[in-house]
C-alpha cells in the first residue's frame, strides 16, 4: 500500500511536474526577438553573440554627411571571422580597424553581396589581411567584365580607388556557400536577380539574422541601374518566408521583416505609376513628377520626387516596361549605363 501511495505520489508529483513545465512552456518559449540597438553612424554594436554590426555613414539629401558606403556585419567563428561586404578601399581599412577591436581571431571569408564599388572595390584590402573573396558568380563575372572600366570612372572621383587595386574573387558560388562550426552558421544565399544579376544575402539561422546587402535597404537608397524590379518583387517574398529577426540591409538603419514589406510596396507602386504613365504617353520625366508615395517619406524622411536616385528609378522601369532592357546583359561593360551604381 505504501508503495503504491508512494508510487501515487511519484506520478502525482511527476505529473503535477509535467503540468507545470506544461503551463510554463508558453512563457518559455515565446519568441524573443533580438533587440534592435539604435545606432549612430560608424557605431558599431553586438547585436548577437558574435555577430557585430556597424553602421556606415549615409544621407539621400543630406550632403554634408559623408558616404561611408555599405553597412557592415562579422561574424566571429571559432577560429576565424567572416565580414560581410568589402566596401571602399579607405572604409574597408576603417572596418578592418573595428573588427580587430572586437576580436583578435583572422579575417578568413569576405562576401561581396554584389559587384559594385561600395560592396566590392575594397577586396585588395581584405585580401592583405589574409582574407577570401567570395560572391555570387554573376557578381564575380560583372566583376571581371564590367570592373576594369568602371574601377576606372572611380578612381577619377575617389582617391583610394586610385591608390588601391582591382582585386577579383576567390570562391564563386552557384546557389549557396555554407560556413559551419559548433559557434556559428552561415549561409549564403542568391535569390535571384534583385538590385543586381548578382546578388548574395547572408543568412545567420541560429541567430534569425539576414544581410541582406542592397537587396534590401532602409530608406531611399534604392539604386535600380542594374536591377530586374519584376524578379526583384518576387525575390522579397522568397526573403520573407525566411524565419527572420534582424535585416542587416546593405544601406540604412537595422530593421525588421516589415522592411521587405516597404521595398515591395515601392517596386510594386512604381512599376503601376509607370505603366499607367506609359499608357497615358508621358515621359518618364512627366511621370517621376506625377508620383505622389505619401508612406515613403514616412519610411524614408525624403519625398520620392526628391531623389535623383528616384528619377534614375522611373527611368529604369520605364525602359523595362518599354521592352528595351535586357537582363541577362545588364552590367556588362558596352551596356548603357552599365559601368555605374552603387
Ligand atoms: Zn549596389
Amino acid at each position: 500500500m505504501l508503495k503504491r501511495l508512494s508510487l501515487l505520489a511519484a506520478v502525482a508529483v511527476a505529473f503535477g511536474l509535467v503540468v507545470f513545465a506544461a503551463s510554463e512552456k508558453p512563457a518559455a518559449d515565446e519568441p524573443k526577438q533580438l533587440p534592435i540597438p539604435d545606432m549612430k553612424f560608424n557605431e558599431v554594436q553586438e547585436i548577437a553573440p558574435g555577430v557585430f554590426f556597424r553602421y556606415s555613414s549615409i544621407s539621400a539629401n543630406d550632403k554634408t554627411i559623408p558616404f561611408g558606403g555599405s553597412n557592415h556585419t562579422w561574424i566571429v567563428f571559432k577560429d576565424y571571422v567572416v565580414v560581410i561586404d568589402a566596401n571602399f578601399p579607405k572604409d574597408a581599412a576603417d572596418v578592418i580597424a573595428d573588427i580587430k577591436k572586437t576580436t583578435k581571431k583572422p579575417i578568413k571569408y569576405v562576401l561581396d553581396t554584389h559587384h559594385h564599388g561600395d560592396h566590392a572595390y575594397g577586396n585588395a584590402v581584405w585580401a592583405k589581411e589574409g582574407a577570401k573573396i567570395v560572391a555570387h558568380k554573376n557578381a564575380a563575372r560583372l566583376l571581371k567584365v564590367n570592373g576594369p572600366k568602371a574601377w576606372e570612372a572611380e578612381a577619377k572621383n575617389r582617391k583610394d580607388v586610385k591608390e588601391s587595386e582591382l582585386k577579383q574573387v576567390d570562391i564563386s558560388f552557384d546557389d549557396k556557400y555554407e560556413l559551419k562550426d559548433d559557434t556559428q552558421h552561415v549561409v549564403f544565399m542568391h535569390f535571384g536577380h534583385m538590385h543586381t544579376p548578382g546578388d548574395a544575402s547572408a543568412y545567420l539561422p541560429k541567430h534569425k539574422i539576414l544581410c541582406t546587402g542592397d537587396a534590401c535597404v532602409n530608406g531611399a537608397f534604392n539604386y535600380m541601374g542594374h536591377s530586374n524590379s519584376s524578379s526583384w518583387i518576387k525575390c522579397l517574398d522568397e526573403m520573407n518566408k525566411l524565419d527572420i529577426d534582424i535585416v542587416c540591409p546593405g544601406h540604412g538603419k537595422l530593421g525588421r521583416k516589415e522592411l521587405f514589406a516597404l521595398e515591395k510596396r515601392y517596386f510594386t507602386e512604381l512599376r503601376a505609376a509607370v505603366k499607367k504613365g506609359i499608357d497615358d504617353k508621358k515621359t518618364p520625366e512627366e511621370i517621376t513628377k506625377g508620383l505622389d508615395f505619401k508612406w515613403y517619406k514616412d519610411w524614408t524622411g525624403v519625398g520620392v520626387v526628391e531623389t535623383d536616385m528616384n528619377k534614375d528609378s522611373v527611368k529604369h522601369v520605364y525602359n523595362e516596361l518599354m521592352g528595351k532592357i535586357d537582363h541577362d546583359r545588364l552590367g556588362a561593360a558596352d551596356f548603357p549605363g552599365g559601368v555605374a551604381g552603387r
